[in-house]
């Protein structure tokens, strides 16, 4: 997400960092490139113009730091208003007061509202939470089973909705039946459609006059940019939502749904859905994702999946193994089981700072999830003893590996020289003092 918006700003900085000092031209020629990163990036044309203007009246008036060199300086405005544009600081969904607490999704059809009901339910179950799914949306049948498979993957009770029910009666039984059973949380799923129209508008707000809504989030895609930002300024007109959660981000390279619809309809980015599975829905951090637009990464997130995924146990094993010179291939394939459990390449690579220049290298390597499975099963193939000790892996091993991989020769060599190469590099990184040590220090 926002690859685009990163390397057109890093083009931008990298300009003004060029000068020793800024003049109010150089900013003033900044600020025009910033503004059309904005608008190729699908940023609302007056959010846009209004983000520049800022940035400009602070960069001229700020008192020159004598930390920061005056391109810093700018970035560091430019960082401090994308924070503000997408939000200030992370908001959380109401859980607290009188329970059960309700939570109605609407949005567009196919926006992503069944899915992010189900990833919901499955991120307030593991907080201790007792869900309860409520399908209101009764014109689509298979909307109401798919989130009946959904509730019976996640072990979460679905209400047993049918379609010659109202929507509003629907979420009146599901009230008294979740108070009956003492479900602290109902997640409503509604029924979308492809265009606003007005009785979709009606049905909503008569579950909103019915029920007591602790939020109203409104579901929107990414990918559809400044249309997404339109519709939930109309669905907030008419509903007066409490947040929002876009769906589809890991796609959206351009961002501009994100980075608009705060200002255009004054209500907060709550979640972001970044792919299919039931996992993939975060909170929305506005401090994070500007750091991440500027190329900056987001080392915070990083640090937060690793810790959900590591063993600290096993990172303990490999942290000895590493200092000892001991780390097998073995190993290397449990570390790329760990890798796999926090999510695709893509996505942990687009947290690490400064990703985005080094990309642009020539000759970079690429991540690459096949590569990533191909190497996997090439590891597979080899004996435990080929693992725990490259060298034996002669020319006829090689050939067995490949065939029993279902690849090359070629591609067994590239998996040994990467192999033997990041053991070279760990080798001198244990001549630097804290390089490998500093891995286990962090509790
Ligand atoms: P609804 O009509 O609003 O209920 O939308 P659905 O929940 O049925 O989602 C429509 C499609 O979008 C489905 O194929 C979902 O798997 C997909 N989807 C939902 N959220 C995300 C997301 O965050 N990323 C991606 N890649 N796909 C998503």
């Amino acid at each position: 997400m926002f690859e685009n918006l990163t390397d057109r700003l890093e083009g931008v900085f990298k300009k003004l960092r060029g000068h020793g000092v800024l003049t109010e031209e150089h900013i003033a020629e900044a600020m025009r490139e910033v503004r059309m990163a904005l608008l190729e990036a699908d940023v609302n044309y007056q959010v846009a113009r209004e983000f520049v203007d800022a940035v400009s009246a602070k960069a001229l008036g700020r008192e020159v730091s004598q930390k920061l060199s005056p391109g810093q300086q700018v970035i560091k405005i430019v960082h401090e208003e994308l924070v503000d544009l997408l939000g200030g600081s992370a908001e959380q969904i109401r859980l607290d007061g009188p329970q059960p607490v309700t939570i109605m999704l609407a949005g567009l059809q196919g926006s992503g509202k069944t899915t992010t009901a189900g990833k919901l339910a499955a991120q307030l179950k593991s907080k201790g939470r007792k869900p309860y799914l409520v399908p209101a949306d009764v014109y689509r049948p298979a909307a109401i089973e798919q989130l009946q498979v959904l509730g019976s993957r996640l072990d979460v009770p679905v209400h047993p909705s049918t379609t010659d029910s109202k929507p509003v009666d629907i979420c009146r039984q599901a009230l008294a039946e979740a108070q009956d059973k003492h479900y602290d949380t109902l997640i409503i799923d509604t029924a979308g459609r492809l265009h606003i129209d007005e009785r979709l508008m009606g049905e909503l707000q008569d579950i909103q006059r019915a029920v007591k809504l602790s939020e109203i989030l409104f579901v929107a895609d990414a990918m559809t940019g400044q249309d997404a930002v339109t519709v939930a300024d109309t669905f907030n007109k008419n509903l007066e939502i409490t947040g929002i959660v876009l769906t589809k981000m890991e796609g959206d390279a351009r961002g501009g749904a994100a980075l608009s619809i705060k200002r255009v309809t004054g209500k907060p980015i709550k979640f972001v859905g970044i792919g299919e599975a039931l996992d993939a829905l975060e909170v929305f951090h506005p401090d994070r994702t500007a750091s991440r637009i500027l190329g900056m990464g987001d080392v915070l997130t990083l640090i937060e999946k690793a810790e959900a995924v590591v063993d600290r146990q096993e990172a303990d094993r490999i942290a000895k193994k590493l200092k000892r010179n001991e780390f097998t291939l073995e190993d290397f394939l449990d570390q790329i089981q760990q890798i796999k459990k926090m999510g695709s390449l893509e996505q942990i690579l687009s947290m690490v700072p400064g990703i985005n220049k080094l990309r642009q290298l020539k000759d970079a390597p690429q991540p690459n999830e096949k590569e990533l499975v191909k190497t996997e099963a090439i590891i597979r193939s080899m004996t435990r003893k080929e693992r725990n000790n490259h060298r034996i892996i002669d020319a006829g091993r090689r050939q067995r590996i490949a065939a029993g991989s279902g690849t090359s020769v070629a591609e067994v060599n590239r998996v040994l020289k990467s192999y033997s190469e990041m053991l070279k590099m760990l080798k001198k990184m244990r001549g630097k003092p804290g390089a490998i040590s500093g891995m286990k220090r962090r509790k």
